[in-house]
């Protein structure tokens, strides 16, 4: 109550304010440009004020430049401690004219359009009347902040001519020709401190048992743990693999089980090393301090790379599984109660709330293209992808990251590039949902949403901050 009287109070003394220069402004028109000035600056502390609940949510199109050669102008991953690029830049999936890119762009910039309706000075009535196809309940109103991650994609025939053409889409900070480093896209959204990021992704093509969209998730530090200690030798057996609902790890070839391909994956987490196949680390291909590839709270301190050089035994640095130990800032985070939460159990029993949201975006995809009256059967929602993915793994917001389909499929062709609008409006409809919650109206429909909103008090800290702002050091 007192900060809306408050809030009252300053809206009141703006208009007085106004009034004033008006008056003053009919005998001095001279006065208009500096005056206009001083109002615009006045307005955003009128339209700033927080009416109703505020969520900062990015929709995150993946991808955006290009897969060029060489690795050392145009790749992405790169490694302060060796002064280079370790991976080259992936620009997404193609097949014929069909770039993933471009596709996963469009949906997103038509669903930043319609979450615009709840951002201030919107119109949030057009909103509120999509809600009313998908729902009987009387929703709250929330103001939405949306960002995109990234811009248009860039053509090959662009960036042709460009020196660093992939210098706005990559995933880590790089540096300039200058040599000082510029932020990544994900340095960028930690800056926003989002309560939710959105990744759209496609792929060329995916494998039988994966029908529908899926969900990309990254299991807890708790799981991956279990499998440092199996690569010590300190736990025998793959039980706890097998009976995890984990144990349909992201293969990248078959000629490496699941459970060979998650300890490689656990020994890439910790040490930065990919697993040669004799379950040592391979320090022929290593992956970097990924953590420190990044800007935000959980970096090492400035000079980090003096101790990372000579990997030091018994931290954070070590090359060996024996002398290897998880400590500093960024470990005690993947440790913390809300990582476990973003990653681990939640309503879908697994994954946690990024696999609940991504889900629950799925779902109302589904139900947005079954009240337009698409429905088939290869439209519900797939199994996750599980590995230790860089965005759901370097964010503190909850992250829905979303496999929309495969190019190589006639039936997920079509939706991705005729339904574009009806896809949106399912991810605008189920990011509001997972705001504030919003119960589908058709309980027939075989994939109804859950329609319950995500429990935002998990995430506030002791100290009564958010951990979703703690992101950054600011
Ligand atoms: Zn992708």
């Amino acid at each position: 109550m007192k900060a809306a009287r408050l809030q009252f109070k300053v809206i009141t003394y703006h208009a007085i304010e106004f009034y004033f220069f008006a008056i003053h402004l009919l005998f001095n028109p001279g006065l208009l440009p500096p005056l206009t000035i001083v109002f615009m600056l006045f307005m955003p502390s009128m339209t700033n004020t927080p009416e109703f609940p505020e969520y900062r949510v990015v929709i995150d199109p993946g991808h955006g430049g290009v897969g060029k050669h060489p690795m050392s102008v145009h790749g992405d991953r790169y490694d302060t401690v060796s002064g280079r690029y370790l991976d080259y830049y992936k620009e997404g999936a193609a097949r014929g004219r069909l770039h993933e890119r471009v596709i996963v762009y469009n949906i997103a910039k038509k669903t930043e359009k319609l979450l615009k309706l709840l951002a201030p000075g919107g119109n949030r009535k057009r909103f509120f009347n999509i809600l009313e196809k998908y729902s009987e309940d009387n929703p709250p109103q929330i103001t939405v902040l949306p960002y995109m991650s990234r811009g248009r994609s860039i053509t090959d025939s662009e960036a042709e001519g460009k020196k660093d053409p992939n210098a706005p889409f990559r995933m880590f900070d790089y540096p300039d020709c200058e040599g000082n480093m510029q932020q990544g896209r994900m340095s960028r959204i930690n800056e926003l401190r989002p309560h939710l990021v959105v990744s759209l992704h496609l792929a060329r093509a995916g494998p039988s048992d994966f029908e529908g969209m899926s969900p990309v998730i990254t299991p807890s530090y708790g799981f991956l743990r279990q499998g440092l200690e199996y690569l010590r030798g300190k736990r025998r057996g793959k039980r706890f693999f097998l009976r995890s609902p984990y144990r349909e790890w992201f293969i990248e070839e078959t000629s490496r089980s699941d459970f060979e391909w998650y300890l490689n994956d656990v020994s890439l987490y910790f040490t930065g090393y990919p697993l040669t196949r004799r379950r040592e680390p391979d320090s022929g291909g290593f992956k970097g301090y990924r953590y420190n590839m990044v800007r935000w709270a959980y970096s090492d301190k400035t000079g980090w790379e003096r101790a990372a050089r000579h990997h030091i035994a018994s931290s954070r640095y070590a090359d060996s599984f024996e002398k290897y130990v998880p400590e500093g800032k960024f470990w005690d985070r993947e440790r913390s109660s809300y990582e476990r939460s973003r990653r681990d159990g939640g309503r879908e029993g697994f994954g946690g709330d990024n696999a609940y949201a991504s889900y629950e975006i799925i779902r109302y995809i589904y139900y947005s293209l079954y009240l337009r009256g698409d429905e088939h059967r290869s439209q519900k929602p797939g199994k996750s992808y599980i590995s230790v993915w860089i965005m759901p793994l370097h964010v503190n917001a909850i992250n829905a990251f979303i496999e929309l389909g495969y190019l190589n499929r006639s039936r997920d062709r079509f939706l991705l590039t005729k339904r574009q609008d009806a896809i949106a409006e399912g991810i605008a409809v189920g990011i509001y949902s997972l705001l504030s919650g919003l119960t589908p109206k058709d309980r027939q429909f075989n994939h109804a949403p859950m329609g319950k909103g995500i429990d935002f008090t998990k995430y506030r800290t002791p100290e009564g901050r958010s951990y979703f702002d703690e992101v950054t050091c600011q």
